[in-house]
């Protein structure tokens, strides 16, 4: 196949690989940029170049320019070098979001990670003894101090958490749950599923919106019933003619019965949340108190630490669990142990939790203080003049989010942004592929950026997005 004198001429105006290279580390700054990344990625471009001039799809009449074309490489380049896992900016209004990252991390307990993940450590040795230690020993005794729990285990989820007890206790037996609390955390944590991955045997009792504690005692098998299990209705309500029985009831049933009684909290927490005139959402403390022997919650929900699962429970069940050979495969990292170490610490003291611990603070903030935010984000933008662009302060509602507190809206102020040049969605999607990615949400057609969940540095972020639209519009 003969090449056309046009297709000819620009294969022609290719620069060379070698003048390329040499172009982008004289005109831009790319010190940081290793050679390998700058050569393969010039490679790569003129490679694509010559393959789409010659099947027709580069059909420019312009002369290929060194410089532009250097240009083009250097932006693939950069885009090559940033890593793909990105800070974002919050303004979603949903504080623990879990494709956001669920909890930010107390300062204190970020600055322990950092300490702990660059220098060696007593991890899993006992300084006493000098012999082998155990990792979950350098936080079990705070899971105990706070909750009064006997013992506690920790791995990497929650998830984990619940697989690992039952796992443990109910392989090839029966585990009682309740009809009303079979949940489905997030598409990928079913209860039934989880169990039938754990050997247990789903044993369902009462209805969806009423259980009663006869129901789990005709359920009870001498030989086969293992556990009663409790789930936390994490994501959903369910209202209207229902009965729940109480744990107290439960516990004194599995006393007689003497079976295993465990709660899965999903997302547990130490602080009554009834104090910021919100719904309450049960403590750990009240799920130990109440008489449950196996407790299961997650270290980055409400608690607002690090990925984790914690069970906490009575010292024999947690014994027999560490003893489970499941445990190395769901272990718990060092720099989870370290955030999840200062997070616990904080909670000695829950006034100090609640002004330290991120997730705290955001739900337990001030309308006023999100309403300053508002309107320093509003002077921002409104500074920019931005054609037939409209900034209005709202009322709305946010929500906790990570699996608690589903149905209630906690009364926010939003920055409403309009025009009628775009559409909403239009802006929606902007703001996402800014850098930083701006993630608001979409109400009644209007682009809405809730100020709870940003913080003072990122208002001039965020307007920063703001001043690129601008560009991009004229
Ligand atoms: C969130 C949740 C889980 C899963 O916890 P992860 O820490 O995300 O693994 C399990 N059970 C309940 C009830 C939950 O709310």
């Amino acid at each position: 196949m003969s090449l056309s004198e046009d297709k000819k001429k620009r294969l022609k105006e290719i620069p060379g690989i070698d003048t390329l290279i040499l172009k982008i580390k004289n005109d831009f700054s790319v010190k940081d940029v290793p050679e390998s990344l700058i050569s393969k990625k010039s490679k790569e471009f003129v490679e694509n170049l010559r393959k789409d001039i010659v099947s027709g799809k580069y059909d420019s009449q312009k002369e290929i320019d060194t410089d532009e074309t250097a240009v083009k490489i250097y932006k693939t380049i950069l885009k090559a070098h940033e890593p793909n896992f990105k800070r974002v900016i919050n303004a979603t209004g949903v504080v623990v979001h879990t494709n956001l990252g669920r909890s930010l991390l107390a300062k204190e307990a970020a600055e322990f990670v950092l300490e702990r993940a660059t220098g060696f450590s007593n991890l899993e040795l006992d300084l006493k003894t000098g012999k082998r230690g155990l990792r979950y020993s350098l936080v079990e005794d705070l899971v105990c101090e706070i909750s009064g729990c006997e013992s506690a285990m920790v791995v990497n989820n929650n998830a984990a958490a619940v697989l690992l007890c039952l796992d443990t206790f109910a392989r090839g037996r029966e585990v009682v749950v309740s009809r009303g609390e079979l949940v489905e955390i997030g598409g990928s944590f079913r209860i039934p599923e989880v169990m039938e991955k754990s050997g247990a045997v789903l044993k369902e009792v009462g209805t969806t919106n009423r259980t009663h504690l006869k129901d789990y005692a005709n359920a009870h098998d001498e030989t086969r019933t293992a556990m009663f299990l409790k789930v936390h209705t994490s994501n959903f309500d369910i209202i209207g003619f229902t009965s729940k029985v109480s744990l107290e009831d439960l516990s004194k049933l599995s006393r007689e019965k003497n079976v295993i009684l465990m709660e899965d909290l999903g997302s547990g927490t130490f602080i009554d949340f009834s104090r910021f005139g919100l719904p309450k959402e049960p403590t750990v403390t009240e799920s130990v108190k109440a008489g449950t022997d196996l407790v299961t919650f997650s270290g980055d929900k409400l608690l607002g630490g690090p990925q984790a699962g914690i069970i906490a429970g009575k010292k024999e069940l947690i014994e027999k669990i560490r003893k489970n050979p499941l445990t190395r495969a769901l272990r718990i990292d060092k720099m989870t142990l370290a955030a999840l170490e200062i997070t616990l610490r904080l909670y000695r003291d829950p006034e100090n939790a609640i002004k330290k611990i991120p997730t705290l603070k955001m739900i337990s903030a001030d309308l006023r203080e999100i309403e300053q935010k508002a309107y320093l984000l509003k002077d921002q933008i409104d500074a920019l003049e931005i054609k037939n662009l409209k900034t209005q302060l709202l009322k709305s509602s946010s929500r906790a989010g990570g699996g608690s507190l589903p149905e209630t809206n906690i009364p926010t102020i939003c920055l409403g942004i309009e025009t009628n040049k775009f559409s909403a969605s239009y802006l929606e999607k902007f703001m996402r592929k800014n850098n930083p990615p701006v993630m608001g949400r979409i109400e009644n057609d209007r682009y809405l950026l809730d100020l709870r969940t940003v913080s003072d540095e990122e208002i001039k972020i965020i307007a920063g997005a703001f001043k690129n639209l601008k560009t991009e519009l004229e």
